[in-house]
């Protein structure tokens, strides 16, 4: 199978007044048709402009695409003109963004809203647009569609927002849906419904979605494939199996660790103790090593290579790389 999303050695900085960071550095990953890949790091790690870089929101300047290629069913979308990528954007790839209050026009009814946005990408008369709105919303979830269409935002809860935004990003029938933090604005029970929803929708749909989040627990809930990121580049990646069950990384275990767990008893929930490198001067070799309970010398001084623990599980950390000096030489024995 081909994949849909096939990103490769992907490089976008921002230019700032302090000099450049590199915000997303050499990323390369694949989402094939019908399949839910979870983006998981800290905030300030890449995964954000990751998807923006998508959907090519970079504003360039102070963004720059540096190098790298960004295919989707086939074509780089960086080699694009922008009238093409307007056509891709409104039917093949959307996005459903954080804070839901703010992407909704104030001003406007639910239904009207959705129904503009299928009159925009599918040529349809007011009325049949509208009463397809009124069924998205019914695919939703949101009780009393017909009646509730008619409501302003502000008559609706944070879920059922969220909730309508996915059914805006729905209404293209995209191939890919693009999901930056769509529940970190949310509490916790509503976060769950609103996941929940999305994994229905991605089997009922059979469309691929690009999840992005802090919380590693809400892309287990959802992706079968997890992408670890931290400063800028893929630090692991493999199925969500290999992820929860047979992490490698320090940071992917890391993460692991602040995650509260329902499957076990007793659990200590420890943060991971330092701060995310600042990408303006970010340290030598692997960029976690500052804060690494593992780090051994060669790690301040060279980037560790990818190692390949299975086909679809690879890891960048010199505690995995055959190559790598055995610790005892690299410690000195300190
Ligand atoms: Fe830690 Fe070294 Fe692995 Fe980086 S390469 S995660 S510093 S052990
Ligand atoms: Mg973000």
């Amino acid at each position: 199978m081909k994949p849909l999303l096939d990103i490769q050695e992907l490089a976008v900085s921002f230019a700032t007044y302090a000099g450049e960071v590199k915000a997303v550095d050499n990323v390369s990953f694949q989402v094939f048709p019908g399949e839910a890949v979870g983006i998981v790091g800290e905030s300030g790690c890449g995964k954000s402009v990751t998807a923006h870089a998508i959907m090519q929101l970079i504003t360039t300047p102070p963004g720059r695409y540096n190098h790298g290629k960004i295919l989707f069913a086939g074509v780089d979308l960086l080699q694009q003109p922008e009238a093409e990528l307007e056509k891709i954007r409104g039917n093949d790839i959307s996005m459903v963004f954080q804070d839901p209050m703010t992407s909704l026009n104030p001003v406007l009814t639910v239904g009207l809203q959705i129904a503009e946005s299928l009159q925009q990408h599918q040529q349809l008369g007011k009325a049949a647009a509208y009463a397809q709105a009124v069924e998205l919303l019914h695919l939703v979830g949101i009780p009393s569609p017909e009646q509730r269409s008619k409501n302003y935002p502000h008559q609706f809860s944070g879920g059922m927002r969220q909730r309508a935004m996915i059914a805006i990003a729905l209404a293209c029938k995209p191939r890919l849906l693009l999901a930056d933090e769509p529940t970190t604005a949310l509490d916790v029970t509503i976060q769950a419904q609103i996941l929940t929803l999305l994994k229905d929708l991605q089997a009922k749909l059979q469309m691929s979605i690009l999840l992005i989040s802090h919380d590693l627990g809400a892309i287990a809930g959802v992706c079968s494939r997890v992408i670890v990121m931290y400063a800028g580049k893929i630090a692991e990646a493999g199925t969500a199996e290999d992820i929860f069950h047979n992490p490698r990384h320090p940071y992917t275990w890391g993460l692991l660790k602040s995650v509260p767990r329902l499957d076990v008893n007793k659990q200590t929930l420890t943060g991971i103790e330092g701060q995310p490198p600042d990408l303006l001067r970010p340290p030598a070799g692997c960029p976690f090593h500052p804060r690494c309970r593992q780090a051994m010398r060669i790690c301040a001084e060279y980037y560790p290579a990818t190692t390949r623990i299975t086909r679809l599980h690879s890891v960048n950390c010199w505690l995995q790389h055959p190559s790598a000096p055995p610790p005892e030489v690299q410690t000195d024995g300190n």
